[in-house]
């Protein structure tokens, strides 16, 4: 059996990972992980045929070469190789959790940071028990500041990604109505995302508050952390922010100790202010110009359909459709409402993983939408058909109903909200509007 330490010796020879034989790259570590489905192990020397250095196994049944490596458990390999790389790298890494927001916001302070260090940020949505060991084993000599988005869904998660990647820096994002399934319900919600907290006063760590949300208010005062760092609305932070506009992009002025700023950012949704305030804040602590933050961020372009405007041949569509839950569907259906159109199109999907709550918080949904005024409202699955009780609307039971019915009426015109959970992939409607 191979032990961390030897398997670290061949990551410094090979510190490219792969887990998927379909992306396999010239002298990579395959990480043979298994799936719901198949036994990875059966991989391993297609993994290596491929131009894999070594194939990480723990089955010794396919151990069928020296390249093969054996260890007792793939995934734990993988974890316990990225925490050992982490503990060689004394960097800063920002550890960023919450209910939404956490992918934007992440993205948005690299786009700051990147002005002054090389920094890096976890790649796409990598931010699950394996994402974050991956994005750990990214980070190379040459990296001076990591940002690392963790999900989790359940108690115990943050917990254990903070003890792969160790945060000396830390942000909540906002806590919200999502996986409460998992989580078990809103204060579940907010007991897991405290872990971030836990583990930084454990570590004697930093972490930035928006004083403006009472959860994580509340949080950070129960954790009783040392450092804390504030930001929000009120002039007594060490960075306060007024949002200006966000009609359809938002503008924003913001004020440290040194004077005030404007900026304007590539991003829809007035939820987005508090997203930009946090990467100005961790901006200006890691002594980033104002110049150099309104850099990055106006300089930031999504394209990762988050908050992200598209104009196609014959509408403006927001693209929101990476994800949904019920806070995040209420902030998109009131920037709809917000924003200066004369015909506007709501398009949205089931939201899952929401247990008993379901119904309920599909309905609260369905009765926001249908007050607002929209020329055409469409609801997409099973959840919303179910909960339906509705006065105005059109419901369809799967995203194929949908594109029927969009082919017999199509949308002109119009600025359209295109918004649902991942697995409903309302992408699919896109080339329809
Ligand atoms: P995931 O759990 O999928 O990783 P995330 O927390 O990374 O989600 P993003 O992908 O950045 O979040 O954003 C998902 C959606 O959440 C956005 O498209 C937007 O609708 C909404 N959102 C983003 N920021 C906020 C916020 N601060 N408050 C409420 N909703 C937000
Ligand atoms: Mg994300």
């Amino acid at each position: 059996m191979a032990t961390i330490n030897s398997l670290y010796q061949h990551f410094l020879q090979h510190p490219t990972i792969c887990t998927d034989t379909r992306n396999i790259t010239d002298g990579c570590l395959f990480f043979a992980l298994n799936g719901d489905k198949f036994d990875a192990n059966t991989f391993a020397t297609q993994a290596i045929s491929q131009g894999a250095a070594y194939a990480i196994i723990d089955n010794e049944n396919y151990q069928t070469d020296e390249r093969c490596i054996l260890v007792p458990d793939v995934l734990t390999a993988l974890q316990d190789l990225a925490k050992h790389h982490r503990n060689q790298l004394n960097i800063p890494v920002i550890g960023l959790t919450g209910s939404n927001g956490k992918t934007t916001t992440k993205e948005l302070i690299n786009a700051v940071l990147a002005q002054k260090y090389t920094s890096f940020a976890t790649k796409g949505n990598l931010n699950n028990h394996i994402g974050v060991p991956l994005s750990i084993l990214s980070l190379t000599s040459k990296t001076e500041i990591a940002v690392i988005e963790m999900g989790a869904n359940h108690q115990k998660e943050i917990e254990f990604l903070c003890d792969i990647a160790q945060p000396t820096h830390g942000l909540i994002t906002n806590i919200g109505m999502a996986h409460l399934d998992g989580f078990g319900g809103f204060e579940g919600v907010k007991k897991g995302k405290a872990e971030l907290f836990a583990y930084l006063k454990s570590q004697d760590g930093t972490a930035f508050i928006n004083r403006d949300n009472p959860y994580i208010m509340e949080m950070s005062e129960k954790a009783m952390l040392n450092k804390v760092i504030y930001y929000g609305t009120e002039a007594n932070n060490t960075v306060s922010g007024k949002l200006l506009k966000s009609d359809p992009f938002i503008e924003l002025s913001w004020t440290n100790n040194a004077g005030s700023f404007n900026t304007e950012v590539h991003l829809t949704g007035a939820y987005n202010f508090e997203n930009i305030l946090a990467a100005i804040v961790i901006g200006q602590f890691f002594e980033v110009s104002p110049d150099q933050i309104n850099a990055g961020l106006s300089g930031y372009l999504p394209n990762n359909n988050r908050s992200q405007i598209t104009k196609t041949a014959t509408n403006t569509v927001i693209c929101d459709f990476y994800n949904a839950n019920p806070s995040s569907m209420a902030a998109a259906l009131k920037n709809i409402e917000l924003l200066s159109s004369d015909n506007k199109t709501i398009i949205i999907g089931d939201m899952f993983e929401l247990g008993q709550e379901s119904p309920a918080q599909h309905q609260l949904i369905i009765e926001q939408a249908e007050k607002l005024s929209i020329n055409t409202l469409i609801f997409i699955g099973h959840h919303f058909s179910e909960a339906k009780q509705a006065n105005k609307g059109h419901f369809f039971s799967t995203p194929a109903e949908a594109q029927a019915f969009l082919k017999e009426n199509p949308i002109n015109n119009s600025l359209v909200l295109l918004k649902g959970s991942r697995g409903m992939a309302l992408e699919q409607l896109l080339p329809l509007l």
